[in-house]
């Protein structure tokens, strides 16, 4: 018989924490998880999938002026901002629900209380203690809102999907992927919606052509726009109104001020320091390869480690971490050529390096573009265009990059993703036939380099 309570004491139960409580019980572990808040973690509860469901309904009210040209007549249609957030939050209790039985299913012990490190092998939750061989910390990360003035009168994603009422009026402050995908949704759902960004174009570190783009389609579609500028101060008006200030320009008046400027990790009352584990500067936990922390039966992954903040990340990590568990071997974690998705409107999908990256590293790079309006938008008449870019190493043919804003970029470079990964050239691009008509064909029928 072991020594300990569980072979595995897992914090958290978000992407990471019950995907490796998931597998290191199929596995044969005792093993035990305690989760605070909701069960599925930030993605399940208050992240990816709200924030999707969120982006469907944004939607249809262009779907609905869309549709004219195909000869519909839909009337005047109107948003119900109650049957939404109801329903949202309906599904979100089926997927909790989920979590809890897949957990249950595997034999896992979960608990519904904070836990926190007591020891290098215990574990406090609650009154309770527990020992356990190896504790995993995959308690994620949280929003970060500056210290401004009347900061309290704003709000971040976790409150943004159970309002009580629809903002009419909102400004999204932030130029990460949290605010261009909240400014894409307000404004679908018809919201008069600014976006403050503090530097001269968002989505840094995305492909520069795409981020212009971008802010081309975005700004199309009803969004505006504020470059660097910084907000400095919110005040609350008589009627419950925000007025919010910025180092220049007017006051901006709305309903709601929705923080999207970073998270952090959540390593807070978490016993890290009392056990001297070892964090970086931004209070992100360091790991080695294999997860591990300083000390050695304590590790971490996910948010709480740090970026990329996404959870298929966390999801790979926590299968590596089992799989070492299992078998001894080093973790193994490629993090190049992680495809993601920004779920504006239109989509941007990226994999690999954008243009600048790759000049700066000093490769010699060709570059090749499609640029043109998607053929549904030829009948309904948007003003919607869509870019797709290839950067390609000009001495291997390799393609090392490849973007698109349009609709479903997403859905197009998951399986770019693939070919990246498995080092395809251009010619291999060339060599693969169309799907027709279809707006991802573009990406094998680009011939002539743009540079
Ligand atoms: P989490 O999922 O955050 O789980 C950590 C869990 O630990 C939480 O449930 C928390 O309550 C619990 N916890 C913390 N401290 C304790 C404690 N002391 N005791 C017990 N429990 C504790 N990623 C994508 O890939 N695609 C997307 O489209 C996407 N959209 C997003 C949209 C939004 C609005 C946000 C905020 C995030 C989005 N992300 C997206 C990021 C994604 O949600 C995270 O990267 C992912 O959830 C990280 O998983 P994790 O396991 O590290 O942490
Ligand atoms: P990001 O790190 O993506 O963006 C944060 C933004 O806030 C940046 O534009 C940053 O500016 C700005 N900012 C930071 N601090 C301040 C400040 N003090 N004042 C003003 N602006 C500030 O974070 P998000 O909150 O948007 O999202 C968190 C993470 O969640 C993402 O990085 C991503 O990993 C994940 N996520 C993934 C999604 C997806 O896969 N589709 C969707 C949503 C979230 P600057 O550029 O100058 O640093």
């Amino acid at each position: 018989m072991s020594e300990y309570d569980f072979d595995l004491f897992v914090i958290g139960a978000g992407s990471g924490g019950v995907r490796a409580s998931r597998m290191a019980a199929t596995a044969g572990m005792r093993v035990a998880v305690a989760e605070d808040r909701y069960m599925g973690g930030t993605c399940v509860n208050v992240g990816c999938v709200p924030k999707k469901l969120f982006v469907y309904a944004s939607a249809f009210s262009e779907d609905f002026e869309d549709s004219v040209g195909f000869g519909w007549q839909p009337g005047k249609p109107s948003f119900d901002w109650a049957t939404l957030r109801d329903n949202n939050a309906v599904e979100i209790g089926r997927l909790n629900g989920i979590y809890r039985n897949l957990l249950a299913n595997s034999g896992v012990q979960t608990f519904d209380a904070r836990a926190r490190l007591t020891g290098p092998h215990t574990v406090a939750v609650g009154d309770q203690q527990f020992s356990a061989e190896r504790i995993l910390v995959a308690t994620g990360s949280w929003p970060f809102v500056p210290e401004i003035p009347g900061r309290e009168y704003a709000i971040t994603s976790n409150e943004i999907f159970s309002l009580q009422s629809f903002p009419q009026r909102i400004l999204v402050v932030g130029g990460g992927y949290i605010a261009v995908e909240f400014a894409g949704i307000f404004a679908g759902l018809g919201a008069e919606t600014h976006l403050s960004y503090r530097r001269e174009l968002f989505l840094r570190g995305f492909d520069r052509e795409i981020r212009e783009f971008a802010r081309g389609e975005i700004g199309k579609k009803g969004v505006c726009l504020h470059f660097n500028h910084q907000v400095t101060s919110i005040e609350k008006q008589d009627d419950g109104s925000l007025l919010v200030h910025s180092g220049d320009g007017a006051p901006l008046n709305v309903d709601a001020v929705l923080f999207a400027t970073g998270r952090r990790p959540n390593t807070a009352e978490l016993g890290l320091g009392e056990l001297g584990v070892v964090m970086h500067r931004d209070g992100t936990i360091s790991v080695d390869d294999n997860f591990c922390t300083n000390v050695r039966s304590v590790y971490a992954l996910g948010d709480v480690t740090g970026e990329p903040q996404l959870t298929p990340v966390a999801l790979a990590e926590a299968m590596a971490l089992v799989k070492h568990f299992q078998t001894g071997e080093t973790a193994e974690i490629d993090y190049n050529n992680i495809p993601t998705a920004v779920f504006c409107q239109p989509n941007i999908g990226t994999v690999g390096l954008s243009e600048e990256e790759a000049r700066d590293s000093g490769l010699q790079v060709t570059i090749f573009k499609s640029e043109f309006r998607p053929m549904r938008h030829t009948v309904s008449g948007r003003d919607e265009r869509t870019l797709m870019k290839l950067v390609v190493d000009s001495s291997t043919d390799r393609v090392l990059g490849a973007h698109m804003v349009g609709p479903d970029a997403g859905e197009i470079i998951q399986g770019i993703a693939v070919a990246l990964k498995a080092g395809a050239t251009k010619a291999t691009f060339d060599q693969t036939i169309g799907i027709h008509p279809t707006a991802a064909e573009e990406f094998v029928t680009m011939r002539t380099p743009s540079t």
